[in-house]
């Protein structure tokens, strides 16, 4: 395998095509697909000292393969991370990265606005090892100062949220994590590595779930873990690789083809999501509209300081309840009723009766998810038969 070398630094689109493609012997053009659990060697002297670390070989898929290798090393190069390791879905690398740094006795401060399964893990998994789960309303940094006035072990929070939207001042929350001798691990996937660089504002971890923009295409399911090359090889490798939530090769190489269009599609959508979302606002059956980039978002000033851009999601309320919200979904004839997002196709998710119905109408109601609620993942139709779409729907509600 042979990392072909330019001497020039290179940008994001750059990075996106070509980041950490490796030839094999055969000289291919695209990256090839080692679909292979193991590897073999050429004597027992070179296992041994494969084994012993004096050798560098490729073992067994669960510890590494070149496939996966070639897309942790585009992820690294992309967010500015020292290291990646891949896993087989977005969940296994939340779990992964916060069961291989905490312990029984430890605490752990994580925003309310969480996907479903990460609120779960700080719930109700974290709990049954002797490990505490605190929740502060995000948006709200007393809250953050009086949790983090007590030690901690390790911070998670998401950025913009799933679905409503609402962004963490992570500088400020990691000041604060720091200061208690928590880490600090972001869930980007609203924000992309494209449009939000957690490290620069003081995360320690960043995790993606790959399902979404990544692929984005509806195809495969994958996660990602980035940080520090001595976390990530001392802390974060042992755990996964002893317990095995490893990606499969042909799923890195679906990944690392939807990567070389990212900087195309991420952009395309959310010029289309910030048009949706004034479209929204300004009818009459949406009582709310919200996409962080707009002036009524609350956090216009936070977006603009943390974002680059307002992200492919839009997220808004019908003034009808339930019964509207229903009525909309089953009108649409483009958009898809479907609880994924960040795919080329536009989605549309009631968070109230399907992802966000666990944790509970008290919860809810914390988070501001009404039954009106619509989370809307904007895809890569033309945005004028999105709207379209969109205007008929909205008056089939009434
Ligand atoms: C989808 C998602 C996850 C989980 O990813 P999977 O690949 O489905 O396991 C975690 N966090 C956020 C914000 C997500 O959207």
């Amino acid at each position: 395998m042979a990392k072909p070398t330019t001497t020039r630094p290179l940008r994001p689109a750059t990075l996106l095509v070509r980041g950490g493609t490796q030839r094999s012997s055969m000289d291919e053009t695209a990256e090839a697909l080692f679909l292979t659990s193991g590897f073999v060697y050429d004597s027992a002297e070179q296992a041994e000292a494969t084994f012993n670390g004096t050798v560098t070989h490729w073992q067994y898929s669960r510890f590494g393969n070149p496939t996966v290798a070639m897309l942790e090393d585009r992820l690294a190069a992309l967010e500015g991370a020292e290291a990646c390791r891949m896993t087989a879905t977005g969940m296994a690398a939340i779990h992964a990265s916060m069961l291989s740094h905490l312990k029984t006795g430890d605490r752990v401060v994580a925003s309310r606005a969480l996907f479903g399964s990460c609120h779960w893990i700080v719930s109700t998994l974290l709990p049954r090892y002797g490990i505490e789960g605190v929740f502060v309303d995000g948006p709200d940094l007393a809250q953050w100062e009086a949790a983090l006035s007590t030690p901690t072990a390790l911070v998670l929070l998401e950025t913009p949220s799933n679905p409503m939207l609402q962004l963490v001042d992570l500088p400020a929350v990691a000041e604060l994590a720091h200061k208690a001798g928590a880490i600090v691990v972001v869930d980007n996937v609203f924000a992309t590595p494209l449009l939000q660089k957690p490290l620069e504002l003081g995360a320690d971890v960043v995790v993606y779930s790959c399902t979404k923009h990544m692929d984005g295409q509806g195809r495969v399911l994958g996660g990602a873990v980035l940080g520090s090359k001595k976390w990530v090889e001392e802390v974060l490798q042992p755990f996964t690789r002893n317990t095995g939530p490893a990606l499969s090769p042909f799923n890195a190489w679906v990944i690392l083809k939807g990567l070389e269009t990212l900087h195309l599609r991420v952009p395309a959508m959310c010029r289309s999501a910030a048009e949706v979302a004034d479209f929204l606002a300004a009818r009459p059956e949406v009582a709310k509209a919200l996409y962080p980039m707009r002036a009524d978002h609350p956090q216009q000033a936070l977006a603009k300081r943390l974002m680059s851009d307002g992200g492919t999601l839009c997220t808004f309320d019908l003034a009808g309840g339930k019964e509207a919200a229903f009525k909309f979904c089953n009108a649409l004839q483009l958009i898809d009723v479907s609880n994924n997002l960040g795919d080329s196709k536009s989605m549309v998710t009631h968070p109230a009766t399907t992802t966000h119905m666990r944790i509970g109408a008290e919860e809810r109601a914390k988070l501001g998810i009404t039954d009106g609620t619509i989370r809307l993942s904007v895809g890569l139709e033309d945005v004028a038969d999105i709207i379209e779409d969109l205007a008929g729907a909205l008056d089939a509600t009434h």
